[in-house]
């Protein structure tokens, strides 16, 4: 079902400036990422790290050395900021084999911005990355993958490949899903496995069927308070 596994932070990211939901230890990352390749064949997957923390550089380092491809989403506003990635280092991973991409320019849950808004989210961040690759930028990863019809044909007119952050029942064009991990399930390897290997899995798909309902009807904010009250964890939103 998904070809790409989406991680955020590592080593608690200068203290609550990432979400803990999404941080890692990176020895914890090491392990999981090993126990995988052993049972996949990693060249086939890609690994992708969304916001475009500092703390992705060494988590890069060892996805590659393990096979895998590697990708990183940017959110523009943010570069040169203390804990992320400065314009140095994005070109440096390009440079290595990463694919750099845009994560929109401030992080914003692009399925409430106006057209214009919108239109800017996706345009200054694609100018801004252009410039520091000296290259074009045509993948787009979504905030929070809040989206609706508007943003991926918004989407699409910059970027070729539009990635949200939850994995797709059905095959769509243009548009690849991924699995987040994150504390809930970061140790549950088979489960990972299953989602990479195409195993079919109806509870899985039930529960993404009942989270995107959930979402619909309940705002970002109002849906993180009742994650952290199901899953006993505290998930903070550092960009809003
Ligand atoms: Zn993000």
């Amino acid at each position: 079902m998904v070809k790409s596994l989406i991680f955020h932070s590592f080593n608690n990211n200068n203290h609550l400036r990432s979400d803990p939901f999404y941080d890692f230890n990176i020895k914890e990352y090491k392990l999981l990422l090993e126990e995988i390749s052993k049972s996949i064949d990693s060249e086939k997957y890609t690994i992708t790290f969304d916001d475009g923390y500092r703390s992705i550089i060494p988590a890069i380092e060892i996805a590659k050395k393990l096979g895998f491809k590697t990708k990183a989403y940017i959110i523009t506003k943010k570069i040169n900021f203390d804990g992320f990635l400065n314009e140095k280092e994005i070109l440096r991973l390009f440079k290595n084999g990463t694919i750099i991409g845009s994560h929109s320019h401030n992080h914003k849950n692009l399925s409430l911005l106006s057209d214009n808004e919108l239109e800017i989210e996706l345009k200054k961040s694609k100018i801004i990355l252009s410039k520091i690759l000296n290259s074009k930028v045509e993948e787009f990863s979504i905030p929070y993958g809040e989206y609706n019809r508007t943003v991926i044909k918004k989407a699409k007119k910059y970027y070729s490949k539009i990635y949200i952050s939850g994995p797709l029942i059905f095959k769509k064009k243009d548009i690849v899903g991924r699995l987040s991990i994150h504390r809930s399930n970061f140790t549950k390897v088979n489960f990972i496995l299953s989602q990479l290997t195409n195993k079919f899995n109806i509870l899985f798909i039930l529960k993404i069927i009942s989270v995107r309902l959930i979402k619909r009807f309940i705002p970002l904010k109002g849906y993180r308070k009742l994650k952290n009250l199901i899953l006993d964890s505290k998930s903070i939103n550092y960009f809003n």
